[in-house]
């Protein structure tokens, strides 16, 4: 299928019968299109059939990218999926509504001083290396209770937790410890799933799948 708005049909349709099958109200997963790498004209028709939330990894790429979009489609949502470095903060929290990438304490002070400068509160995930892969980003799991209280401290509106399970084996354990660590923590939200396990995701209670190459084809 390369016709984005078929692609974008079958995406929904496959959470919909997922959440389903889970019983859960497919409402209560939102489809983060990431469209990093991907020029305005291959997102133009996304947003024509009605997709608004879009996730990117790049700070310049989004300054470069998004403006003239934003401009001329109302209701345009925009997701960090991406590491952030601190220096970046303040940028991060002019142009993304949501954060799916806190995953340390020097970026808990570096985003609660760039929200506090400009009054606008951007909802975040914290990042999980729910693998414990030395390569990974994420905060480990050991390291969790204290980045979140560092975080409540700070102000910074920690809404649930993201994770990028271990490539090539199985991700739904992954997900199924990622669940349980928000639930144990309180917090409603849980990113994750990709192009390649959303639906394994959804039923194992993802609230954000965030879904590249199933709608856009693959990144060049
Ligand atoms: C690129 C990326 C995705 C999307 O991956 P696909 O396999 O193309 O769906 C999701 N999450 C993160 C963190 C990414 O970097």
């Amino acid at each position: 299928m390369t016709d984005p708005a078929s692609s974008l049909a079958d995406v929904n349709s496959r959470i919909a019968r997922a959440a389903d099958i889970a019983r859960r109200n497919a409402n209560e997963v939102t489809l983060i299109a990431v469209s990093k790498t991907h020029p305005a004209e291959a997102i133009e028709p996304l947003i024509k059939a009605g997709q608004r939330v879009f996730g990117e990894n790049r700070v310049q790429e989004v300054q470069d990218k998004w403006p003239a979009l934003r401009a001329a489609h109302a209701g345009i949502e925009l997701h960090l999926i991406g590491q952030l470095q601190s220096n970046k903060a303040d940028d991060a929290v002019a142009l993304f509504d949501c954060i799916h990438s806190l995953d340390r304490s020097s970026l808990v002070g570096a985003l609660a001083k760039a929200m506090d400068k400009t009054g606008r509160r951007v909802p975040c995930f914290v990042q999980v290396n729910i693998g414990a892969e030395d390569q990974k980003g994420g905060c480990a799991i050991g390291e969790l209770p204290t980045l979140l209280a560092e975080a409540r401290t700070a102000d910074l509106p920690v809404i649930g937790l993201m994770c990028v399970p271990p490539l090539e084996i199985e991700p739904a354990p992954f997900f199924a410890l990622l669940d349980k660590l928000a639930r144990d923590h309180g917090l409603a939200g849980r990113s994750m799933g990709m192009s390649g396990d959303f639906e394994t995701a959804v039923m194992l209670g993802a609230t954000h799948v965030r879904v590249g190459s199933a709608l856009f084809g693959a990144r060049g």
